[in-house]
């Protein structure tokens, strides 16, 4: 049973909508369940009427080999969904980018072999083949590139060295030469340079630019994998191909720009690279000057603070709790707490974690109501009228540096102001500074106490605590 072309435009219409409205559900914990369920409605529908289109009905047995691609991608897709860690989620993604990519090149390589030899090719659709293969060829080794740095397989250092920009600038020269050469001649050659310089090119871009920064490349990877998306679609003459991948473009290109206000750098000089390589790096003289008189304290100290009726405590979750898996333990502790009169709200950070929205994933999955979860914006003015702020394995996103030290890698970045409450906890396992390298102002001040240890141990012992003492 084929279905007529109007049925299926007006399926992937529904499809198209459904897609926005997951969009939309995503942009808040409260509705982000159903955003994803109105988004997989979208694709069910999407994958079901393609496979009763016309074109593939048509096909000689296509059901057969279709259904085996889908149980092999099925059964890799459910087992590496179920065994993903939280923390690993944005090498995940730079995995299924570089996916995209390649069958992005695949298709535009098979229509044209196709095409050429049953003559529908004309220059409209050699544009879209050469685009494919170009965005395609670039998405593919350059999310390649970044799993690798962030699983750890390569070095997260930026890889730089003399000219660098310059080959670049020249080899994509070459590659669009090539692309418009192949574009007119349908030249094999010219298909074979074509691809080979887009790869290299994918590598190349991607190597100088630093771990600290991988997640905006993700995003914008994330944006690159849409568009070739769509130049697949336009290939394959396939409208909700062009409309989805135009709107992962979109949505990769508008969240990498998020990131990097947040982060308070331009989009230019992350794709230029070179950030976030002083591992441990020199303190700025400023903090230098203040490297003294450093306090560590005790669970007790912390509970002595907080365990007064009436009292207000902010927690500003970071990076290390999402390593130690804090968020459980912590929200034992916040419950507690509230049992006992104690105002407790969680502050977010935009960049806190490794992704957009990391660390409301967590909380959300350790049930703590949305309202008690605010954003940096809404939660900055409480600080001030706070008794007590404790960092879980946060660090750049409370460093003070970045409004008073000009020198400071992060100068400038937007962050939470932590230090105007009167206590502050710092739970960390060392002196070591976060991702960005830079020395943490903020453990100097006389409000401050470190908390040294794991996040998740911690947690439990300031439960443990609490409820030993009453
Ligand atoms: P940071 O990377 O600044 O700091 C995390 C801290 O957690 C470290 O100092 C580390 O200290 C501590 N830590 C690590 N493991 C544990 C553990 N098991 N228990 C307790 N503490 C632990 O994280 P933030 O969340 O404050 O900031 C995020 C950084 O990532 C920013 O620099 C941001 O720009 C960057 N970034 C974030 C993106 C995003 O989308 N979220 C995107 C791009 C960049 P120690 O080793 O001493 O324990």
């Amino acid at each position: 049973m084929a279905l007529s072309i109007d049925t299926l435009a007006f399926a992937y219409l529904v499809s198209a909508i459904l897609f926005i409205l997951g969009l939309k559900g995503l942009t808040s914990p409260a509705t982000a369940r159903r955003g994803s369920f109105q988004a997989i409605v979208g694709m069910i529908i999407a994958v079901a009427v393609t496979l009763l289109s016309p074109e593939i009905s048509s096909a000689i047995r296509p059901y057969g080999i279709i259904a085996i691609a889908v149980i092999i991608g099925a059964a890799i897709g459910i087992t590496v969904a179920i065994k993903i860690q939280m923390t690993a989620m944005p090498q995940l993604v730079a995995m299924l980018h570089s996916f995209v990519g390649l069958a992005a090149v695949l298709v535009a390589i098979g229509t044209f072999i196709n095409k050429e030899s049953t003559g529908g090719l004309n220059p409209v659709l050699m544009g879209e083949l050469a685009a494919g293969i170009v965005i395609g060829a670039i998405t593919f080794t350059g999310s390649l590139i970044a799993f690798g740095k962030l699983q750890a397989i390569l070095s997260s250092a930026p890889v730089v060295f003399t000219g660098q920009h310059w080959l670049n600038l020249a080899l994509g020269v070459i590659a669009i030469v090539f692309a418009i050469h192949f574009g007119m001649t349908g030249s094999y050659v010219s298909l074979a340079i074509v691809t080979i310089i887009s790869l290299a090119l994918g590598f190349l871009l991607i190597i100088p630019i630093g771990g600290a920064d991988m997640p905006v490349v993700i995003s914008m990877l994330n944006s690159y994998s849409g568009w070739a998306a769509a130049a697949t679609g336009f290939t394959l003459q396939n409208n909700l191909l062009i409309v989805t991948g135009a709107l992962v473009g979109f949505s990769g290109a508008i969240i990498s720009y998020i990131m990097c206000r947040a982060m308070n750098r331009s989009f230019i000089s992350v794709i230029l690279g070179g950030f976030g390589v002083a591992e441990g790096g020199e303190a700025s003289p400023m903090a230098a000057a203040a490297e003294k008189g450093v306090k560590a304290a005790g669970v007790e100290d912390a509970v002595f603070w907080m365990d007064n009726e009436g009292a207000k405590v902010i927690v500003v979750p970071g990076y290390g709790m999402a390593v130690a898996q804090a968020q459980h333990a912590l929200k034992e502790v916040k419950e507690i707490l509230a049992g006992r009169g104690v105002s407790v709200k969680f502050a977010i950070h935009p960049v806190a974690g490794r992704m957009p929205g990391h660390m409301n994933v967590l909380l959300a999955e350790a049930d703590i109501p949305y309202d008690q979860v605010l954003e940096m914006d809404e939660i900055n003015p409480e600080f001030p009228s706070c008794d007590v702020a404790i960092v879980v394995g946060a660090n750049d996103v409370t460093n003070p540096a970045a409004k008073i030290d000009p020198t400071s890698d992060i100068y400038g970045m937007p962050i939470l102001d932590v230090e105007k409450a009167k206590q502050i906890f710092v739970i960390k396992r060392s002196m070591r500074p976060g991702y960005a390298g830079v020395d943490n102002l903020l453990y100097y001040r006389d409000n401050c106490s470190m908390l040294f240890g794991d996040a998740k141990e911690m947690c439990e012992g300031l439960a443990g605590a609490l409820k030993g003492g009453h």
